[in-house]
């Protein structure tokens, strides 16, 4: 990683500038630049296509962009010159479908992302199971869970090695309506206890409301506003913005 003397002592934990990802000549991440301050939620907002998943694969390092620059704590970990591996980036992620391992106990699950056998970490994962409320699951398998402890688990499992950043991609929309707001709040607490700063993408605006400390709004590739939820949603940017928020209650 290469440094800037003075830069990190102020920088937003995640700092993305200009990033630009084209496909087949079609600009698909356009220009992007936002950031995430430290212990904060950012919501990555927009309807279906517009670019979020790229913009977060970006990020996370599995691809690479034809522009634009990356900075965690105002350290470069992508840029035109340099590429930081995916798997030494401090950053943790959770999708939608991103499943538990049938095999683990949810114990073991947990562990996973850490160096080392279980018995190595046990009270780091007792912390982590009891702040999902997940304790009495310990020594069972993901099948005899419900989706909403799968979730609280795959969350537990992708903070365990404390990740500077959390990339989460529409991690509730497998969930039924039922629990989704249960899991959310749930989510949110957990993810403020822990201290960690959140790139959060969605589709549903009721979701960034709810979850967000500042939205992004995008739209064909491009950022078209930045602000607090409330500022948003009472001054959006367009007639598009405000009629992608219309629906909310
Ligand atoms: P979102 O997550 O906002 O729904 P995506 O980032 O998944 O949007 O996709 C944005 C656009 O880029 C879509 O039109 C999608 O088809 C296209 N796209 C994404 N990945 C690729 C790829 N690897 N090759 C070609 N087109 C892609
Ligand atoms: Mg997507």
């Amino acid at each position: 990683m290469r440094h800037e003397a003075g830069v990190s002592a102020t920088a937003p934990r995640l700092e993305v500038k200009g990033l630009t990802r084209s496909f087949d000549g079609r600009r698909v991440v356009d220009d992007v630049s936002f950031q995430v301050p430290a212990g904060q939620v950012t919501c990555l907002l927009g309807p279906s296509g517009c670019g979020k998943s790229t913009t977060l694969r970006l990020i996370a390092g599995v691809d690479r962009q034809d522009a634009g620059e990356i900075r965690v704590d105002g350290e470069i970990i992508a840029d035109n010159q340099f590429h930081q591996p995916p798997e030494r980036r401090p950053i943790g992620l959770m999708f939608q479908d991103f499943a538990l391992f049938p095999h683990l106990t949810v114990a073991e699950n947990v562990a996973f992302g850490l160096d080392g056998p279980l018995r190595r970490h046990r009270d780091r994962v007792h912390e982590l199971l009891s702040r999902v409320d997940m304790t009495r699951f310990y020594e069972m398998h993901p099948h005899q869970l419900s989706g909403g402890e799968q979730q609280r688990v795959a969350l537990a499992r992708a903070l365990a090695p404390r990740p500077r950043i959390m990339l989460m991609d529409e991690p509730f929309s497998g969930l039924d309506n039922r629990l989704r707001d249960e899991v959310r709040d749930a989510t949110l607490d957990i993810l403020r206890e822990e201290g960690a700063s959140v790139l959060l993408v969605t589709h549903e605006p009721d979701e960034a409301m709810r979850m967000a400390d500042e939205i992004a709004l995008m739209r064909g590739g491009r950022i078209v506003q930045r602000g607090a939820p409330y500022n948003i949603y009472n001054a959006p940017v367009d007639r598009a913005a405000a009629g992608f928020f219309s629906d909310i209650n």
